[in-house]
């Protein structure tokens, strides 16, 4: 691993300009977000110095240790203790950043390490994640999933995923049952996956189950978890009788 850049103010202003260059030409348009270089007071914020240490010397960038990014941040913030902001950076605001792990497929990094993999493209499945609660047109919606069901992945007018026999149908599903069926709250799902009895649930954006939509589903449950759900709400609704 080489040692810190000695990145100056100037430095640090010039690289910035570089990013906001590409930002426009490229991510703007996806909905990327731009940290501000400069805080109310006048200080670099955060953000901004971490994407800065990762642009070094763009396109060829370095892999850059946590560490590595929080001595820099030091540099600036003496009491920043561990820097989180390029995993941030990468999956919550869509810039490329690639951290290094088991289940990262695009280029091999050690764990514990980061690259900022390209200025010309949002971080992958960015566009799709982020922007969702701003329309409630089907097909722009459809789009954004890649014509697939949130839930199971089955591909609009193709097999479905776990009945090959059965042509997938996409449907405006709820995320969460309990509210309209209206801009942040719809998406595709197919004629599986939508069923009535799937009111049970609230879902992310990805189709994942997050809560429970149903109450009375809860006597679905195994006796030990409803033992354990009667004591939690047994003491948070302090012991009254509900009725
Ligand atoms: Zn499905």
């Amino acid at each position: 691993m080489l040692d810190n850049l000695i990145l100056n103010k100037k430095s640090i202003e010039s690289i910035y300009k570089t990013i906001c260059e590409f930002y426009e030409k490229y991510l703007k348009q996806f909905g990327v977000k731009l940290p501000k270089l400069y805080d109310s007071q006048g200080n670099f914020t955060k953000d901004a110095l971490v994407l800065v240490y990762l642009a070094y010397d763009y396109p060829n960038t370095r892999k850059v240790s946590k560490e590595e990014l929080t001595k820099f941040v030091r540099s600036y913030y003496p009491n920043t203790n561990d820097v989180q902001q390029a995993r941030h950076l990468g999956a919550q605001a869509g810039w490329w950043i690639i951290a290094g792990g088991r289940d990262n497929i695009v280029v091999k990094i050690k764990r514990g390490l980061y690259q900022l993999y390209t200025l010309e493209q949002p971080y992958p499945g960015f566009k799709k994640g982020h922007r969702i609660s701003e329309t409630d047109n089907w097909d722009e919606i459809k789009e954004k999933y890649s014509f697939r069901c949130a839930t199971c992945g089955s591909q609009e007018g193709k097999p479905h995923f776990h009945w090959p026999a059965t042509k997938t149908i996409l449907q405006k599903a709820h995320m969460d049952p309990n509210k309209p069926l209206v801009a942040g709250n719809i998406i595709p799902q197919c004629q599986k996956c939508n069923r009535g009895d799937r009111n049970r649930w609230v879902y992310d954006n990805k189709g994942r189950v997050i809560k429970l939509a149903n109450a009375n589903f809860v006597r679905n449950f195994d006796k030990d978890v409803r033992e354990k759900i009667y004591k939690i709400l047994y003491n948070e609704f302090n012991r009254k009788n509900p009725n």
